[in-house]
């Protein structure tokens, strides 16, 4: 795709700050930030907050945290209430030049007052620009008549606000939602009205959600921030939300940040939507996690874990952390090790779990002599192994024979409860590794005072 190379790219991200903006949102500022950075451009970051009743400063706040999160540096920041002045001084322009006029008309309210708005004089032509995605879209704007731009000389409306920021920041290419298509026409009047140079235009197809309906508060349309405080990983964020509408041309589906800043191609960004898929997300998170270092994955992994675990008698650093690889197959999201430990899905790892004795039977097994027999077996066997090579692989050929001849879920599930006190738990050999051989041998002693008992 050609594009005007002589000039500095500068790209914007344009929010309003009237509600918590979804994954489909941050995808826009996403696509601007990556051509921006491409080029070796700018990105700006503009809040438009001209709608003083909807903004709120939360929502704000909530826009910068979500792209400081997801590591979308930007090279400006500004304010849109901020830049009324230059506004208004377009809209005198305007009027001077005879490009719109102050109308003074009655409230649509029925009230009789007389309000003064100030329209755009509408030549009534033909529009047309070549959409970077899109391609040409050409507009007949007769039918708009004389829009409003202003409801008065200081009270600049979305138009006009949007044009003489984006003219006065420079921006080069406008990056946004093709539902701010229909608005194009009209801006582009205001940019040829102004005499300002019109800027490329890139209209993003639409998210939906995997019914393909538009996101909404039930199906993806959650803040950023609350994928953030599940511990998705921004950088999954990052990658996850690139390829809503944008695929590299190759099977190639994870990629870092600056592996994005490569491939990305707004050229290559399709004009169907872009569906918001959660066991996709789920899919890119755990890749992303894979892709940490085992000490990066510990520190998440000690960052979520809760006081109730740390707490507990039998914790130690060093156990959480050969607990590593079993943790990370198990999660999708860092959040789920505060989840599981809250549940109680943890505390066995670091304290002697309690249970009914019936449990320790295999399925409708009630001789109570035969199970002592086989756990002090299991005992006898696990003393055998020298506890310097006390690995599950080592466990498992040690107790195999006996287990395979005894029958292995006579032998295996009352150890496996022993060790765990839950009907769902990692096989008994991994566990009996996780807690060593003393731990062990004392969960399995428990079990055999519990049958004698
Ligand atoms: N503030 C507008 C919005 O949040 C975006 C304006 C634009 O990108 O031109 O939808």
């Amino acid at each position: 795709m050609s594009f005007d190379t002589e000039k500095k790219v500068i790209t914007r991200f344009a929010p309003s700050p009237t509600g918590l903006l979804h994954g489909g949102n941050y995808r826009t500022a996403i696509f601007s930030y990556l051509f921006a950075r491409q080029h070796n451009g700018q990105f700006i970051v503009r809040i438009e907050d001209t709608d003083r009743e909807r903004s709120k400063k939360e929502y704000e706040e909530n826009i910068l945290e979500s792209l400081a999160w997801l590591n979308l540096e930007y090279d400006a920041l500004y304010r849109q209430s901020e830049l009324v002045q230059k506004h208004s001084e377009a809209l005198e322009s305007l009027i001077a030049g005879g490009y719109a006029y102050i109308s003074k008309e009655e409230a649509k309210d029925g009230s009789g007052i007389i309000r003064e708005l100030v329209r755009f004089k509408n030549p009534g032509k033909q529009v047309s620009f070549d959409d970077l995605i899109r391609g040409r879209i050409e507009i007949d704007t007769t039918d708009l008549g004389d829009f409003v731009i202003a409801k008065s000389i200081t009270e600049p409306l979305f138009h006009i606000a949007v044009v003489v920021d984006d003219a006065l920041m420079g921006v080069t290419h406008i990056v946004r939602g093709e539902d701010h298509i229909a608005n194009t026409p009209r801006q582009i009047l205001l940019y040829e009205a102004l005499g300002y140079a019109i800027p490329h235009y890139a209209h993003l197809p639409l998210v939906l959600d995997e019914s393909r309906a538009k996101l909404s508060k039930r199906r993806g349309a959650e803040p950023l921030t609350y994928y953030r405080d599940k511990g998705y990983l921004p950088q999954a964020i990052l990658n996850f939300l690139a390829l809503l509408g944008w695929n590299p041309g190759t099977e190639k589906e994870i990629f870092t940040k600056d592996e994005l800043m490569q491939s990305f191609a707004l050229d290559r960004v399709q004009k169907s939507s872009g569906i918001f898929n959660v066991e996709k997300l789920n899919w890119i998170n755990k890749e992303h996690m894979k892709l940490l270092t085992k000490e990066e994955q510990f520190r998440q992994i000690s960052n979520y874990l809760p006081r109730q675990i740390t707490e507990l008698a039998e914790f130690s650093k060093e156990k959480l952390m050969s607990m590593n690889d079993l943790l990370i197959e198990h999660i999708t999201s860092f959040g789920q090790i505060r989840e599981m430990g809250e549940a109680g899905e943890l505390t066995f790892y670091f304290a002697q779990p309690s249970y009914e004795k019936e449990k320790l039977f295999w399925k409708d097994e009630r001789d109570n002599t035969m199970l002592t027999q086989r756990l002090t077996k299991v005992c006898d066997i696990i003393m055998g192994i020298d506890e310097k090579n006390f690995g599950q692989e080592i466990i498992k050929n040690a107790l195999w024979e006996y287990a395979t001849n005894e029958g292995r879920g006579q032998v295996l599930w009352p150890m496996r409860y022993a060790l765990s006190g839950r009907d769902k738990s990692p096989d008994p050999f991994q566990l009996a590794q996780i807690l060593g051989k003393s731990v062990t041998l004392k969960r399995i002693g428990h079990a055999i005072a519990l049958c004698h008992g």
